[in-house]
């Protein structure tokens, strides 16, 4: 038995994992504690907690999160999370349960989630991208999860697409994400002057609503969307050659307005050398355990 945390900038999910199967889960909030060592013992007690109803002992923690080093288990700095010092979260966990605790880079977690259970099982090389309120992406090359010397390697959502482009909460600008997120898809809408009213509205994403319902604007907007994807996406094929491409997120969920016309622009974009050679696919995992099941993956890496 596994616990996987995954650490959002709201919420915080626990749940226990056996053969690939989230058995159980609960969350609490992740703001809130009165620091680092609070929100440690809130983990420590809700895995231990869960623990307890099992009759298997849980043999290991996997964590995913925002800035997280996988090589030292200390986050850095994560801007969405309320400690702007450094945090090291695996060994603040594993001295409160005496388990063996693994802390990984969220969007990693989720690559190495897609890999060994979902739709990217069985491949040796991979990239997973996952689109949010932000991008992130992990690479598997050669059968293993590419960390990179620093430990936070597969930064894709942060590779300058357009120079001199829009702001990015990293400091720089044109950076992938914000152009093909829901934050950067909002941008999008909002400078092709769509209307404000639309954006209000509940939901993940209200532009893909909007665009059902003939808003020609929202139609733009998934279209110049699908351009940036496959541009940024034909590039990173261009490093690392995977057979497979993995999507995961509210917006590639939206198979008619994004994700048909995305294989043909991708093939487009792509070198010649890799044309109908790389498969473009959406994550085969339920969105409400594919975090858990990604952070619980962290301890096999
Ligand atoms: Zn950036």
């Amino acid at each position: 038995m596994i616990a996987g945390v995954d650490i959002g900038g709201t919420t915080t999910k626990i749940g226990l994992v056996q053969d690939g199967k989230v058995l159980v889960q609960t969350r609490i909030p992740t703001t809130g504690h009165a620091d680092d060592n609070a929100f440690a013992d809130a983990i420590a007690a809700e895995v231990a907690r869960l623990s307890s109803n099992n009759q298997q002992p849980t043999t290991g923690i996997g964590i995913g999160a925002p800035n997280a080093n996988q090589h030292t288990g200390i986050i850095e700095m994560a801007p969405n999370l309320p400690w702007k010092h450094d945090v090291p979260l695996a060994r603040m966990v594993q001295d409160r349960l005496g388990i063996t605790t693994v802390l990984g880079n969220d969007a990693n977690a989720a690559a190495l989630g897609e890999w060994k259970y979902g739709a990217g099982k069985g491949y040796k090389d991979l990239l997973i991208v996952t689109l949010g309120t932000g991008v992130g992406s992990g690479f598997i090359v050669n059968g293993q999860l590419v960390l990179g010397s620093h430990g936070n390697a597969g930064e894709l959502g942060h590779m300058t697409l357009v120079i001199d482009g829009r702001q990015c909460t990293c400091g720089r600008k044109g950076c992938v994400e914000t152009y093909v997120s829901i934050r950067g898809m909002r941008q999008t809408y909002l400078e092709m002057n769509g209307s404000a009213e639309v954006l209000k509205r509940d939901g993940v994403l209200p532009i893909a609503e909007a665009a059902r319902a003939g808003d020609v604007v929202a139609l733009n907007t998934f279209e110049r969307t699908v351009e940036w994807l496959a541009v940024a996406l034909a590039n990173a094929v261009t490093v690392t050659g995977p057979q497979r491409i993995v999507l995961f997120g509210g917006i590639a969920r939206n198979g008619d307005l994004l994700m048909a016309p995305l294989r043909d622009a991708f093939q487009r974009a792509l070198l010649n050398i890799y044309m109908g050679r790389v498969d473009l696919t959406v994550s085969a995992l339920p969105d409400d355990d594919a975090a858990i099941l990604g952070a619980a993956a962290l301890t096999e890496a």
